[in-house]
Order: C-alpha cells, then structure tokens, then sequence
C-alpha cells in the first residue's frame, strides 16, 4: 500500500508546470516554490495527503511572501514587545519605507543633479521635534548610539558611571560590556543602591573621557536608595552622556517615570541617546541629540558609517516624527471604555465560554516597568492560545490562570473582524 502510494506521488517538475503555479513562481521564485511542493510531496508519501490533493496542498502552503516572518496580531496587551519586533510602524510610515524601495534620492540633489547629504530629511524633522537640541544624529539602533559616543568621548579614557545604573539589557547583553568593548575604561562610582554627587566629583580628573548616566529602563529599586539627577551633574567639566533608551522625546503625562530627551536636553546633558523603536514607535534606530561640537565628532569618527541606517530607516523614521500618531503612542493611550466595548462586540459573537474581562496592559520593550495600563480582555480556555499562534494570521495572546487572554490594546481595531474569524477558526 505505502508503496503504490510513492508510485502515485507526481513529480517535483511536473507539480512545478501546473497552470496553477505560474504566478506564484513568479512571485515568489523557483526555490521556494520547490521546497513547499517537496514537503507536500514528503505528505503524500507519509499518507497524511491524498496523490490526488497534492496541487491543493501545495497551494494552501504557498506562503504569502518570501520572508520567513510571519505576521503576527499582538493580543498580549505589551506595547513594545521585543520577541514580536517591538514597535509597528504608523500606516504613514509603512508607506515611506516602501516608497524608499527602489531608487531614490537618499544622497542626491534632484535640482542640481549633484550630491547631497544622506538622511537630511529625516535629520530636519528631528532637529524639528528636538528644538533644545544643537543638533541630532541617527545611527543604527540605541546600543550603537551609545558605543559611538563613548568611543567618541571616552575611547583610552574613563567612564564615571554609578554602580546602581550598570544595567542588563537583554538576552544576555550587557551596557559595561559594550562600553568596555569601545575601549574606555569604567570608573565605577557609588554603591547598587545609592549614589550621590560627591561620589562623581571624587572620581573625575585628567582621565575622565565622559560621565555617564544611564536610565535604568527595565527594573525599579526601592528602600535605602540615592540618585543623582541630571541637572546636579551637568557642568562637572566633563562631557554628560546620558542613555535614556525609551525614545521618548518629549515627557508623557502616563509615564511619569520614564525620562525623555528635551527634558534630559534642558536638564543640561551633553549628549542623549536613544532608540527609534521604543516609545518613539518607529523602526529600529538610534537617536543621538545634543551639543553641536560633540554631535560634529560623532558624525566624523570612522565607526559613524559602519553604524549608519539604510533608506528604509531613514524613510519610515522621517513619517514616524512627521506623520499621524502612530501604533504605540495610540495603544499607550488606548481609552479603557473603548477597549471594553471592542472586546464585549468580539465575545458577544463568541458566546459559549468566551468573557469580557478586566486586563492590565504594559509598556514592555524594557520601558516603564511596573506602570499597569488598565484595559480589557476576551478570555477563553487555556487551549486556545497553541491553536491561535499556529493559525494564519499567527494570535499571540497571554496565558494567565489557566486562561487564554486576548488584550485589544495593541490590535489594531481595523482587525478585530480578523481576530474574531482567528477564534471562531479554533472552535
Ligand atoms: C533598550 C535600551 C538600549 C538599547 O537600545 P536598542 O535600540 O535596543 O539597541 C540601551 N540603553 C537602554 C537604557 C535601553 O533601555
């Protein structure tokens, strides 16, 4: 029997000829349509495809493009998710970035037919939403913003920097690491859990490249601690780094905590570092604002062009700091009543075990731990949530006391219909 079906399955060449298989070769190239025809075909001969159903089964496999990231509808209620690419990017922003596709005008003056200055777009629009700033820089993303200015400021010479600000910042990686790897060398001052000024000006002499103050984004302590704020160590005679992370530009009345760049500006940091794709919700970037003599010496230091960023960066940052509001910011500031009236229209379908409830969002990404966004949830049996990540489009939910969690906070509301069609697909 297994043998007769080996017999029956068509061959690779002939699978690849069928009308059917035109476009999608076209579209999608020789390779791959190959490999989903063979894995059908390894089905067929595993007895869980029928000879006969093998074109469908190639067909209902075909991927819709030829990337192996798979769309995902973030029902976790985290903003900035890091294992599902942090920030979306804003409509106006996904537009920019495919427009930047092709050839375009990135170093050249189509007036005059000669060169000019990459990335000046995007440069202007946030000089213009950095008026405090003397001038701005965009590099790769926040951890190469803040190798480039200590090796600017700092490289053969030290980083004062607290105890209580040497931060992890994921998967194993580590901020006195990378600014070991700069080649500066770390004055460490203060204790884990407090730090006060006299402890920097003890440690600041002829070898001191830089001071650094770094945010400590993704963790709190509290009991017996010290700090000490921007504004007490500006003016110490030595340039103040100051890495923030979040993105945020300017403050936000929900994160009361969380530091952003005009503040730190005015605060009197020398220079500021941060990511595109945190609470700025663009793509993935690093912002550097500050003095324009110490700005100038970033932009000239050789390691500047092995950290630049491509067109599409350039292009989809440019609409993330000129265009409408984009996704983060808009489920930052998701209304709590109008969250509950999507989820309740979504169960109301659902019926049977499906529920309205009460559900905390949160920043993620590394910001502003500990800050509770309230909102609501559809929840239903455990179960759902391995049947909902395999469908298509891929539902991530949260799992919480034995209940699978569907957070509307970071579902566009444009796709609660899909969302809806994702579960009703799992029943
Ligand atoms: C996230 C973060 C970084 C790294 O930024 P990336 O854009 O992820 O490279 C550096 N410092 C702080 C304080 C951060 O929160």
């Amino acid at each position: 029997m297994l043998a007769d079906r080996r017999r029956f399955v068509p061959a690779t060449d002939t699978v690849l000829n069928s009308p059917q298989l035109r476009e999608p070769l076209i579209r999608l190239g020789r390779p791959l349509v190959r490999s989903v025809v063979r894995a059908s075909q390894e089905r067929v001969r595993g007895g869980t495809v029928d000879p006969d159903a093998l074109l469908e089964d190639v067909l209902g496999h075909l991927p819709a493009h030829a990337s192996t990231l798979h769309a995902v509808i973030n029902a976790t209620g985290v903003i900035l998710h890091t294992n599902l690419g942090r920030a979306p990017l804003s409509a106006a922003a996904r537009d920019a970035l495919v427009a930047a596709t092709g050839y375009v005008d990135v170093e050249f003056d189509l007036a005059s037919g000669t060169r000019a200055a990459r990335g000046r777009g995007v440069l202007a629009a946030l000089r213009a939403a950095l008026p405090d700033a003397g001038d701005v820089l965009v590099v790769n993303n926040g951890a190469a913003a803040l190798l480039l200015a200590v090796t600017t400021l700092a490289q053969g010479a030290e980083v004062v920097w607290s105890r209580g600000e040497m931060v992890e910042i994921g998967d194993g990686f580590r901020l006195p690491d990378l600014v070991a790897s700069a080649g500066a060398r770390i004055r460490e001052v203060g204790t884990t859990n407090r730090t006060v000024r006299q402890d920097y000006a003890a440690a600041l002499g002829p070898s001191s490249g830089c001071i650094l103050k770094v945010h400590p984004s993704n963790f709190t302590i509290d009991g017996f601690t010290a700090s000490v704020p921007v504004t007490d160590l500006a003016g110490l005679g030595v340039p103040l780094l100051v890495d923030i992370g979040s993105g945020l530009l300017a403050p936000d009345a929900l994160l009361p905590g969380e530091p952003d760049v005009t503040t730190m500006l005015r605060d009197g940091a020398d220079i500021v570092t941060a990511s595109g794709d945190k609470l700025l919700g663009g793509p993935q970037a690093g912002i550097v604002a500050g003095r324009a003599n110490l700005i100038a010496r970033l932009r000239r230091h050789p390691m500047a062009r092995a950290l630049r960023v491509d067109k599409l960066t350039l292009a989809a940052l440019e609409a993330t700091l000129t265009g409408p509001q984009n996704p983060t910011t808009a489920g930052l500031h998701a209304d709590a009543s109008w969250l509950r009236g999507r989820v309740e229209a979504i169960v109301s379908r659902l019926g049977g075990e499906a529920q309205t409830v009460p559900c905390d969002g949160a920043v993620g990404g590394g910001s502003a731990p500990g800050i509770a966004l309230p909102g609501w949830a559809v929840s239903l049996p455990e179960e759902y949530a391995d049947r909902l990540r395999a469908g298509d489009p891929a539902v991530v939910g949260r799992v919480d006391h034995g209940r699978c969690l569907l957070d509307l906070r970071c579902v566009p509301a444009d796709c609660d219909a899909t969302l809806l069609a994702a579960v009703l697909a799992c029943t």
